[in-house]
């Protein structure tokens, strides 16, 4: 049986997203098919609708979502219908050289589901990041579903599935902020938000907010930042030293994607210490740095994909958390919409005006 849904697909390069009637197969071997309940609106969503991502429209967009396992293919054992699972987009082969290597964060060959999603008439839908979960339903693979405690709310579960874990992850597990550290996040939307909960997380003592935005830096000390810097009113690197003892901090976790930014999370690291790159740059962005201060100052310049996360050690451990009253994921959740708002959500994400507009189904 094909379920027939609705879903946000974007048809061409910058046009407006708009709801389809999506056709999802049940799930075959090594498969799942999911009711979302809640399923956030992040930036690579606008990516793939502007092409940046790649060029395989139409897309089925949203991939940072919550819901509840329907129906799994024939051989599936690691999930069973019923279950309240988070998705995600690093279902871990096992056996390409990153994994192999005890490396499974950094696995090339993660799972999607094989079969197709296609609209009405045949034409096959891209998934966003292998999920494509602006729809009632939508078909991973089995992997792609992390069991978590079903008291959570979806609409706050969910966002671990990307942007929120990206930052909890880049300060926890890339930048391996220990108890007693000092850290200073460049950039307070949602990842770095979640950067700056990271660090807290994670024990940091100092943790440090930047940003040109007032508003951001309002939501940086809501989720911990012990202090916060408006770098359109002060130059952040002067400002980080001074607020770390004249040393600069341990761990600089840069959630722009901006080289300028880049440099003032350099320079603003302590000697040894480490530079986190979560912010996505673009493809015609350049560094520059005198190579000598690159080899003098020591320490590391770590890229974070998704935050060095393993969904399945990960999700299960930060919903207990959240459940505890240790991560404040609710927060996160600016407003939640109708599947229908995802194209004004977009503006709202672009003008910096949300954290998170969550698409929530069945309200
Ligand atoms: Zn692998
Ligand atoms: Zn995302």
């Amino acid at each position: 049986m094909v379920h027939e849904v609705k879903g946000v697909v974007a048809r061409k390069r910058g046009a407006p997203v708009e709801v389809a009637t999506v056709l999802v197969p049940e799930p075959g071997p090594g498969e799942a098919l999911v009711r979302v309940q809640a399923c956030g609106v992040c930036h690579t969503d606008l990516h793939y609708r502007e092409g940046g991502i790649n060029d395989d429209f139409p897309f089925l967009l949203g991939h940072e979502a919550a819901g509840l396992v329907e129906a799994v293919g024939p051989d599936v054992s690691s999930v069973a219908a019923g279950d309240f699972v988070v998705l995600n987009w690093r279902a871990v082969c096992g056996q390409c050289r990153a994994c192999r290597r005890g490396r499974p964060w950094y696995c090339f060959a993660t799972h999607n589901a094989s079969q197709k999603m296609t609209l009405a008439d045949g034409t096959v839908l891209s998934p966003a990041l292998g999920i494509g979960a602006f729809a009632e339903k939508t078909l991973v693979a089995a992997g792609q579903c992390t069991p978590v405690d079903p008291a959570a709310r979806p609409e706050a579960a969910g966002l671990l599935g990307c942007g929120v874990m990206a930052g909890l992850g880049a300060a926890m597990w890339t930048g391996q902020v220990a108890p007693g550290d000092s850290v200073a996040v460049f950039g307070c939307g949602g990842v770095g938000c979640a950067a700056v909960a990271g660090a807290v997380l994670a024990g940091a003592t100092t943790v440090i907010g930047v940003d040109l935005d007032p508003r951001k830096l309002e939501l940086a000390a809501s989720f911990g930042a012990t202090a916060v810097v408006d770098a359109s009113r002060e130059d952040p690197v002067e400002a980080v030293r001074r607020l770390t003892s004249g040393v600069g901090a341990d761990v600089c976790v840069e959630a722009v994607g901006n080289p300028k930014v880049f440099e003032q999370a350099f320079y603003a690291r302590d000697l040894a210490g480490t530079v986190v790159q979560v912010g996505v740059p673009t493809p015609e962005m350049r560094l520059e740095l005198p190579m000598i201060d690159f080899f003098g100052r020591g320490g590391r310049l770590k890229p974070s994909w998704y935050g060095d996360c393993l969904p399945s050690r990960d999700f299960p451990m930060l919903i207990d958390h959240y459940l505890h009253g240790r991560l404040d994921l609710d927060r996160f959740v600016s407003e939640t919409i109708a599947l229908e708002e995802v194209e004004e959500a977009f503006g709202r994400m672009e003008r910096g005006e949300v954290l998170r507009s969550v698409v929530v189904f069945d309200r």
